[in-house]
């Protein structure tokens, strides 16, 4: 088990791991296509891909924040561990004060909800403008297959149950200790928060990636989950470069503990920091 705990100034930072989600090999996709898709089709083997499904507590100076929700209760068991996880701590949904989110799909919105209901009755939810845009635009919806659509009925639900308690978030602005980080693509207000340190700096980037080794290695290699396939390479590539650059620590959704990424060949590679 790798660390899932990091003091960063006097914010306290904790990975919560929601579940593990399994994709079919058939979501992968490429910039280039087939030929850039068959040597880690190849790599990966046929059967279906764990991926991690994490949110992150922190704690300090803005009081309890969360930085996305997980999926909650509505998948069945499997899902809506950080709940636990949060309850083993003494958190209880009452004294989260603040919630970021990345952006609008399920596995990181879902969990604000209980039924139709706010599962955190006080928390504060701010979020990136132009994600809810998107995901409250019905003809935005009808794009997409059947299967990709959740997100727009949570966006929906999680609005009603937080009316009043929901501050967007604007690109570059500094709230609570957090820059939020445009990183479109996956969807399209899809949005990083970096943790600007003395000593060292972290960066929880959302859905940058799902596949760590593969998509450092190679940053045109995407899955069906990202809406704008080009826009997410193309912000992968930008940001694993700055994150190289910088020595920022790096931590996400769908990646495994903290992260240090640094340039190998014609891509990169991630270390345990
Ligand atoms: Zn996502």
């Amino acid at each position: 088990m790798r660390e899932q705990y990091r003091r960063i100034g006097d914010h306290e930072i904790m990975i919560l791991e929601d579940g593990i989600l399994f994709a079919s090999p058939t979501l992968l996709s490429h910039v280039e296509g087939e030929n850039g898709l068959a040597p880690h089709l190849q790599k990966l083997g046929e059967g279906n891909i764990p991926i991690v499904v994490n949110m992150f507590l922190i704690q300090g100076p803005g009081g309890v924040i969360l930085i996305d929700s997980g999926l909650g209760g509505a998948q069945g068991p499997d899902f809506g561990k950080a709940r636990l996880l949060l309850k083993e701590k003494g958190i209880g949904p009452d004294d989260v004060d603040h919630i970021l989110l990345t952006h609008f799909h399920t596995d990181h919105a879902e969990g604000l909800l209980y039924e139709d209901r706010s599962y955190f009755p006080r928390a504060l939810v701010h979020y990136p403008p132009v994600d809810l845009a998107y995901f409250t635009n019905p003809e935005e919806r009808d794009k997409l297959p059947e299967a990709r659509r959740a997100a727009f009925a949570v966006a929906a639900r999680v609005v009603a149950a937080y009316a009043g308690r929901m501050a967007p978030i604007d690109a570059g602005i500094v709230s609570l200790g957090f820059k939020s980080m445009p990183l479109p693509g996956h969807t399209p207000g899809h949005t990083g928060y970096l943790l600007d340190g003395q000593d060292e700096s972290l960066l929880i980037w959302g859905d940058v990636m799902h596949l760590d080794d593969r998509q450092a290695a190679d940053t045109e290699l995407g899955l069906a989950f990202d809406i704008d396939l080009a826009r997410a390479a193309a912000t992968r590539k930008l940001v694993v470069e700055q994150a190289a650059r910088n020595d920022w620590v790096v931590a996400g959704s769908h990646i495994k503990g903290f992260n240090r990424f640094r340039r190998d060949g014609a891509g990169f590679v991630a270390e345990e920091a």
